[in-house]
C-alpha cells in the first residue's frame, strides 16, 4: 500500500518538476528540487525490496502468523509495519513541498495522500509501539 502511494507521489513530483518552469527553466533543474525526488525514488526501492523479503519470509516461516512467534518474526513484522509508513509520510511531505502551493490544494491530489500518510502511523499499532517491539527482540528490554 505504501509503495503504491509512494509511486503515485514520485510520479507527481517528476511530472511537476519537469513541467513547471520558474526563472526560465524547469524547477527540476535545481538540485534543491532534485534531491527530495532522488531520496524518494531510493527509499521507495528499499521499501519494495523490504516487502519482497517479507513475503519470502512469510512463505518460508509458517509460524509468522502464530501469536507465539519467534523474536525474529516479530521483529520483521514490526519493521514492516512502521518503516514503510514512516517513509510514506516523508515522501508525502516532500511531494507537497515540490509541488508548492499546488501541493496544498485538495484538487492536486497530493494533499490527500499527505493526510492518509499522517494517519497511517497510528491505527495498525503506532510507530512507537512497533519500535518498542523491535527493541525487545534486540534484547533491549
Ligand atoms: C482510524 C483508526 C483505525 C483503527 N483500527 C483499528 C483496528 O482495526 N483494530 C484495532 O485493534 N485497533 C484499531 N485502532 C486503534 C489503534 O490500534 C490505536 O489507536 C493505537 O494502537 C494507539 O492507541 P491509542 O489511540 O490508545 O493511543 P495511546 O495508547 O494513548 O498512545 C498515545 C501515544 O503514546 C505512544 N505510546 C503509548 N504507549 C507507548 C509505549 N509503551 N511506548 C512508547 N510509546 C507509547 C503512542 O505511540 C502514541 O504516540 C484504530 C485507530 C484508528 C485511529
Amino acid at each position: 500500500m505504501c509503495a503504491g502511494m509512494g509511486r503515485y507521489l514520485l510520479d507527481r513530483m517528476l511530472s511537476y518538476a519537469t513541467e513547471r518552469e520558474a526563472f526560465g527553466e524547469p524547477i527540476g533543474h535545481n538540485q534543491a528540487v532534485q534531491w527530495p525526488i532522488v531520496d524518494t525514488a531510493t527509499e521507495l526501492h528499499a521499501v519494495r525490496a523490504m516487502g519482497t523479503d517479507m513475503l519470502a519470509a512469510y512463505e518460508a516461516e509458517a509460524s509468522l502468523s502464530d501469536l507465539d512467534q519467534p523474536a525474529t518474526a516479530r521483529r520483521k513484522l514490526s519493521m514492516m509495519k512502521y518503516y514503510p509508513e514512516d517513509r510514506l509520510f516523508d515522501w508525502a511531505d516532500r511531494a507537497v513541498q515540490v509541488l508548492g502551493g499546488y501541493g496544498l490544494m485538495r484538487a492536486g491530489g497530493v494533499e490527500r495522500v499527505f493526510r492518509v500518510a499522517r494517519n497511517l502511523r497510528i491505527p495498525a499499532g503506532s510507530t512507537e509501539v512497533q519500535k518498542r517491539t523491535i527493541a525487545k527482540t534486540l534484547g533491549l528490554e
